[in-house]
């Protein structure tokens, strides 16, 4: 990682989404954005899964969803980034990781941020073919404790099987899982994906090749980050 401290102010508006397909890298490139800029990155997957560790009402609901990759509601899901985005460390801008996900939640989020304000979004759809995606998936391992995300061949932990912020035994998530894993592309061709065309028309909107090594894609985002200030 290593890039740690704020490098530049933010973009005009600092709002930044991330779309792409599951095991695109949205969350790998989100956190070191995040860094860079000096603001927070909201990761509504991260937020269920912790609410799921919790034991909360929320966690309680989302879990057999997401277990089957299936989508949490969308009401849920506005409620959560609304109360979120209040927060005093949002107020310099944030990246949004996994939300929105359906033109729903895009309305609702629209309409909390003040709609006259998409235009000055920055959003980010990374693309990465199917085949990849399967093996970025299928080799993905997570922190249980702190979500810190690595891969079994591309990104693997100092010490095999533990996390090297935590030393947490490495886990694989249910919904990483074969079936759970056909479920969630599904679900992203069919409610996810029309935000590309939704955002295409409103936003600043950027395809970007995620097939490339981590550094590559960072180095595009940053690039395009710069473009828009
Ligand atoms: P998403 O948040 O889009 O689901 P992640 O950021 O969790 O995706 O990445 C999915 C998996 O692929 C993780 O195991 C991660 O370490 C790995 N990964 C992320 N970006 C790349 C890349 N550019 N090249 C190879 N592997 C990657
Ligand atoms: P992620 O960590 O982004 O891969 O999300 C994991 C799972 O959490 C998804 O498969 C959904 O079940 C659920 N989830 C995360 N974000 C959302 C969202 N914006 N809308 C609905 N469900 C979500």
């Amino acid at each position: 990682m290593g890039d740690a401290s704020p490098q530049v102010a933010p973009a005009s508006s600092g709002r930044v989404i991330f779309l792409g397909p599951p095991g695109a890298g949205k969350g790998t490139q989100a956190a070191r954005l995040a860094a860079h800029m000096g603001v927070p990155k909201i990761s509504t997957g991260d937020m269920l899964r912790e609410a799921i560790a919790r034991g909360t009402p929320l966690g309680l609901q989302a879990a057999p969803l997401m277990e089957k990759g299936g989508l949490v509601p969308d009401e849920l899901l506005i409620g959560i980034i609304q109360e979120r985005l209040r927060e005093d460390d949002c107020a310099r801008g944030y990246i949004l990781d996994g939300f929105p996900r359906t033109l729903k939640q895009a309305e609702g989020f629209e309409s909390m941020a003040g709609g006259d304000r998409t235009a000055e979004l920055l959003v980010f759809s990374v693309e990465v073919p199917r085949p990849e995606l399967l093996r970025r998936l299928s080799g993905r391992r997570w922190c249980p404790r702190c979500q810190a995300t690595y891969h079994v061949e591309t990104n693997p932990p100092k010490r095999e099987g533990l996390c090297d912020r935590d030393g947490m035994r490495l886990i694989q998530r249910e919904d990483d899982k074969e079936t759970a894993v056909a479920r969630r592309l599904a679900e992203y061709d069919e409610r996810t994906a029309p935000l590309i065309d939704h955002y295409c028309r409103r936003a600043r909107f950027h395809r970007v090749d995620g097939h490339r090594p981590v550094d590559a894609v960072f180095d595009e985002l940053k690039g395009l980050l710069e473009a828009a200030r």
